[in-house]
């Protein structure tokens, strides 16, 4: 049996050539690692065991010294179709040799087989909650198309349902037989998103995502290819595990950043489901609080579906967004007066706030009071991030660390200060300010380990946690039903960023943020200091109008020719030397004729230029025509390979490009 189908392999010659990267490797990374490494493309056989007709009968004077043996056979009896692992377990430990004596003496057989085609025997259980008008609505429009190919974006509020839409439609999937996938962000939270599926389904899952290990990777993506799966969950690259029978695609949080794969295969998951959507003529499902302006420009175009949830399921409701003008205002420890009297209230309540950060560790910065000196890193144009607890400096961009040192090397006296606010330190203000509250700090550093982020959910779930510190990890996923306070404290920090990006990806941060809060029967509110309140972003947040602010957006795009408006490729480089990068880039600019159709800008240095030791450049490549950029980049690109270059040089292709600084 061929590893994938025709069908498959068009796929991924596709991604070849709309990414412009190596088929190779492109095939290599839709195999998960367990056949890269050359294990067997076949679903392990299960074992069940069958009693033979030499066996004696339960009350044979034979048996009666061996209970254990008297009690499979009983349970053999009962199981004429053979009984499996799963079943015998129950014997006690020792069931395995139990059950080898009986096959030794003749009494039983033990055969090899493939599970049985579980498709068919799919049910949908778990107590479902009536749909509102809008969710069946929905319902109704999506599984009306169920056999064709359209875009659905699902728009609605955190909390609006929109798990219980897909459930609905995925329910109607399985049960005709197809197979249904669902891609959600890489995220600590995975695990929530599954159970509730689990719970709800009983079928079996395929889960495909970074936690499991080679051996369950595989079973899962045979199982989704051979349909034996008919519900496959996983993130990113889960895009690219074939199934047999494809029904149905979903992408939960549509405009989450991770679904773009950041180095070698540069793809956007979100965008291959929706072509590899139409080459099996199924519909997608695109949900999101906060749509990417890409989305909503396809609705705007009408090549998607709109489909909105403007409220939030059962009685819970909005949360407010509030301004806390920061402007003269002491600060402490990061956090106003204003704020801190928010949190002083919502703990005398009995309810959970939320502090929100987007930085790890205590400080970002290390500078020395006496001469000005600050730490950086040796690799990197960037700052070293103090972490107390481990009492190490850090680079948040290499990964390197070293130990804190207590002695400015550049004046030699001791008055280096941990400069600026990060998760850590802002944990211990609060501690400080209230000594009796339970903290979490929920970055990347305190659930590194494998189960830490469940436990600490658990702890916020049974309400032995009152205060949660996070970055934006805090942002996605989960629900808190009491927390009531929301407090952003470094949203300033991202007004004002190059990236043209920037600002849907802030108020989007905001509004999920902001989504965690006040469900149920408790209303949230949320507070962001910022000292420019008179923002434009910020304005449309606290007006609770993503929506209006994504227009506005769409039309800055529009008239500065942007993406959506217009398909952009980046050519990354990077080289050993300073200027290495910048120069092989500005001899190829030079080399190549573009048509008036296709712009190009730059080359520029990288706004941080030197990252883990290599220096950094970038060109990039635009056109309204996406074909006509294509096929420009294929002869443009052919030509860069027979370029000359510095043996350390290398350079890279970035289509669609999520980060561009
Ligand atoms: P979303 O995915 O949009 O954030 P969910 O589907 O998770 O929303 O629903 C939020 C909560 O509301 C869940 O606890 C869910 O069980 C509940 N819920 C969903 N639909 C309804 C409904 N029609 N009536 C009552 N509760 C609902
Ligand atoms: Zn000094
Ligand atoms: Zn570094």
């Amino acid at each position: 049996m061929p590893l994938f189908s025709r069908r498959h392999l068009e796929l991924l010659n596709w991604a070849s050539a709309y990414y412009h990267h190596p088929v190779g490797e492109v095939i290599f990374s839709a195999l998960p690692t367990g056949l890269r490494k050359g294990q067997t493309a076949r679903l392990p056989l299960s074992q069940f065991w069958l009693l033979s007709e030499q066996a004696p009968k339960i009350d044979d004077p034979c048996l009666q010294r061996s209970i254990k043996q008297r009690q499979l056979i009983k349970l053999l009896t009962e199981q004429q179709q053979g009984a499996s692992a799963e079943v015998l377990r129950s014997l006690g430990p020792n069931w395995r040799s139990v059950a080898g004596r009986l096959v030794e003496k003749g009494w039983a057989e033990m055969i090899e087989q493939e599970d049985d085609d579980h498709m068919a025997q799919t049910v949908s259980e778990g107590s479902a909650p009536g749909l509102n008008n809008r969710q069946q609505t929905a319902v109704d429009e999506i599984t009306t198309g169920l056999n064709r190919f359209q875009v659905f974006l699902l728009d609605g509020v955190t909390g609006s349902g929109k798990t219980e839409v897909y459930f609905r439609v995925i329910d109607e999937v399985i049960t005709t037989g197809h197979q249904a996938m669902v891609l959600i962000p890489e995220i600590a939270m995975t695990t929530q998103l599954i159970d509730r599926f689990r719970q709800r389904f009983s079928c079996p899952i395929a889960v495909l995502h970074s936690g499991l290990n080679d051996s369950e990777r595989l079973k899962s993506w045979l199982m989704a290819r051979d349909a034996k799966a008919p519900i496959i969950i996983g993130t990113r690259s889960a895009i690219w595990t074939p199934m047999a029978r494809p029904g149905l695609i979903v992408i939960d949080e549509e405009h989450d950043p991770s679904y773009k794969q950041q180095d070698g295969f540069r793809y956007s998951a979100r965008d291959v489901a929706i072509v590899r959507a139409q080459r099996d003529n199924i519909p997608v499902i695109l949900g999101s609080a906060t749509p990417s302006l890409e989305s909503l420009n396809n609705i705007d175009r009408g090549r998607y579906r709109h489909l909105q949830l403007p409220e939030r399921a059962g009685d819970a409701c909005h949360p407010a967004i509030r301004f806390i003008d920061i402007r003269k205002v002491p600060i402490e420890n990061g956090m106003s007066p204003q704020l801190i009297d928010k949190i002083r209230q919502c703990l005398n309540a009995g309810r959970q706030a939320i502090l929100f950060l987007n930085r790890r560790g205590y400080a970002p910065v290390i500078m020395c009071h006496d001469c000005g000196w600050i730490a950086t890193c040796r690799y990197c144009d960037a700052h070293l991030t103090f972490h107390q607890r481990h009492q190490q400096m850090r680079c948040h961009h290499c990964g390197a660390q070293q130990a804190m040192i207590s002695i400015c090397p550049e004046c030699e006296s001791n008055g280096l200060i941990p400069v600026g606010q990060g998760t850590e330190r802002i944990t211990e203000s609060l501690q400080d300010l209230f000594p009796k509250a339970k903290i979490l700090r929920i970055d990347r550093d305190t659930t590194r380990q494998k189960g830490s982020m469940s436990r600490m959910l658990d702890l916020i779930d049974k309400q032995q946690a009152d205060i949660l510190v996070g970055t934006q990890m805090l942002s996605k996923g989960h629900h808190f039903p009491n927390v009531t306070l929301v407090g952003i404290l470094d949203a300033d920090n991202r007004l004002y960023a190059t990236d043209f990006r920037a600002s849907e990806r802030l108020a989007q941060l905001i509004v999920q943020v902001a989504g965690r809060a006040g469900r149920a029967e408790h209303p949230g509110e949320v507070f962001i200091q910022t000292h420019h309140p008179e923002h434009p972003v910020l304005q449309s947040l606290v007006r609770g109008d993503y929506a209006g602010l994504a227009r506005q957006l769409l039309s800055d795009r529009h008239h500065a020719t942007l993406p959506p408006f217009a398909s952009m490729v980046m050519i990354r480089a990077e080289a050993a030397s300073a200027g290495g990068a910048l120069e092989f880039l500005q001899k190829a600019r030079a080399e190549i004729t573009a048509p008036a159709s296709i712009e190009i800008w730059g080359p520029v240095i990288a706004s941080m230029e030197r990252r883990a030791g290599r220096y950094r450049a970038q060109l990039f490549i635009q056109a309204t025509d996406r074909h006509q950029l294509h096929r420009f980049l294929d002869v443009t690109l052919e030509r860069l390979d027979n370029f000359k270059k510095a043996p350390t040089l290398r350079w890279s292709v970035d289509v669609d490009p999520q980060d561009t600084f």
